[in-house]
């Protein structure tokens, strides 16, 4: 997806090469590295025909992008939204490739995506057009090949009916094939709150070698869906206060701090977190110039701009959402002496839990949540800390996000060069 900000034209797919070009120069591997790596290795895309409550068809964009397996089959979400294109499909398979790398869990990396506004459609419609997108995609998914999970609008439910429809055509159930399924069909305990709950691990890192006491600390949120949500929750339960979160409908402040489950009952109610009572609507650049002392942008890509950037008065920002922050955006906060933690370490606590569920459906044994909740913070603190020491390894200059890719390319051109795909 091109999008059009005041100074910078940024093409999500051309960033996240970007980013792997960065990382192979710095690690000084072969072009031959980066010409494996820019471009996935599969796109597919389809028409999906629909009939829709009135008894018309209507045909949507389906995309299913396969970026690289070397360390794994496939891994990634399915994202329903109406903006979606085949370079933005590409460019979130490639940074799911590094994401599963960082964390180390044997997965590749893949995306798919419905060019669809979900809340136009019933759910009758919903659930066809779920079913549609597995019978397009039947072929080339599986728990040994590619395996999605929920991502933008969607949920565990449109998981059961891509899973269902998948077992159906196979003729026999085979959980493993999807993640953030509801927990009778395979499901993993926590996989709702996974993501948050890592990124807010990778918060309390963050804020740990900054010296900042989360207890005493101020958050802006951007986006309050299922990352941003749970996010504010989690930092508000280490009482750190909630000063301002939006969604694409607008925002709300209050320096008082506000209460993230009310907000969220709120917004289930009035379809929006503007308006929240005892606060005042906002901007999106008001919330990133927000006196405060973490930013959290879990909404979607390419938000923090230049022009965004020089305004921000926080002093960690760390990425719940894919790519929010842009190229020139990044060089800015980097100049300024914010800490990002970059998405591929930030968020990457969907994709941990998600091993976790497919590790549990291909042995059809579950563990206990305590076992999950601890596996999941033990794994996002090592990251966190590898990546953070990496960095700090490196010349002054290098991000953390700088470092992840490169942590994230050695393992992975390693293996490539293993198999024999190079050199
Ligand atoms: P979601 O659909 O549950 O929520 C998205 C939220 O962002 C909504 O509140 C929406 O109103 C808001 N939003 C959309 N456009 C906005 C804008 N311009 N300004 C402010 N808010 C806006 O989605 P989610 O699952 O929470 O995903 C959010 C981000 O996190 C995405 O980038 C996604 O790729 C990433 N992510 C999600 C997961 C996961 O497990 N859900 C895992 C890894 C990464």
């Amino acid at each position: 997806m091109e999008t059009q900000t005041t100074k910078e034209k940024v093409n999500t797919y051309q960033v996240a090469q970007g980013r792997v070009k960065r990382a192979v120069e710095q690690l000084d591997l072969p072009d031959d590295v980066y010409e494996w790596l820019k471009s996935p290795d599969r796109l597919v895309e389809c028409g999906i025909p629909v009939e829709m409550d009135n008894g018309k068809i209507r045909v949507f964009t389906g995309y299913r992008s396969q970026h690289n397996n070397a360390l794994g089959p496939y891994k990634g979400g399915i994202r329903f939204h109406p903006d979606v294109d085949a370079d933005e499909t590409k460019a979130l398979s490639i940074w799911m490739t590094f994401k599963c790398a960082v964390a180390r869990v044997p997965f590749g990396g893949g995306k798919g995506a419905v060019k669809v506004n979900p809340r136009e459609l019933s759910m009758k419609e919903l659930e066809r057009l779920s079913r549609k997108y597995m019978q397009a995609m039947a072929p080339i998914l599986g728990p040994e090949k590619d395996i999605p999970a929920p991502d933008v609008n969607t949920n565990a439910q449109v998981m059961a009916w891509m899973t269902d429809e998948y077992c159906k055509i196979k003729q026999h159930n085979d959980f493993g094939v999807i993640t953030g399924k509801p927990l009778d069909m395979g499901g993993c305990v926590g996989r709702e709150t996974a993501t948050a709950k890592g990124t807010f691990y990778a918060i309390r890192e963050a804020a740990r070698v900054k010296n900042i006491a989360l207890n005493e600390a101020q958050a802006a949120v951007q986006g309050y869906g299922n990352v941003g949500y749970y996010a504010a929750l989690f930092l508000n339960q280490a009482e750190c206060k909630i000063i301002a979160v939006n969604d694409s409908t607008g925002g709300a402040y209050n320096p008082n701090g506000m209460d993230p489950t009310a907000l969220k009952e709120y917004k289930n109610e009035t379809g929006s977190v503007k308006g929240f009572p005892g606060s005042d609507n906002i901007t999106t650049e008001e919330l990133y110039a927000m006196d405060c002392d973490i930013l959290v942008p879990a909404a979607l890509e390419n938000q923090i701009t230049a022009d965004i950037a020089r305004t921000v008065k926080a002093k960690i920002i760390v990425e719940g959402a894919n790519g929010p922050t842009t190229p020139v955006g990044d060089m800015v906060l980097n100049d300024n002496g914010v800490l990002v933690v970059p998405d591929i370490l930030a968020n990457s606590g969907g994709v941990i839990v998600s091993y976790f569920e497919w590790v549990q459906n291909n042995y059809n044994y579950y563990w206990p949540e305590a076992q999950i909740e601890d596996r999941l913070q033990q794994k996002m603190m090592d990251a966190f800390h590898y990546i953070y020491d990496y960095h700090c390894d490196c010349s002054d200059k290098t991000t953390m996000r700088e470092a992840a890719f490169m942590y994230a390319l050695k393992r992975l051109a390693d293996t490539m060069k293993t198999r024999g795909w190079w050199g």
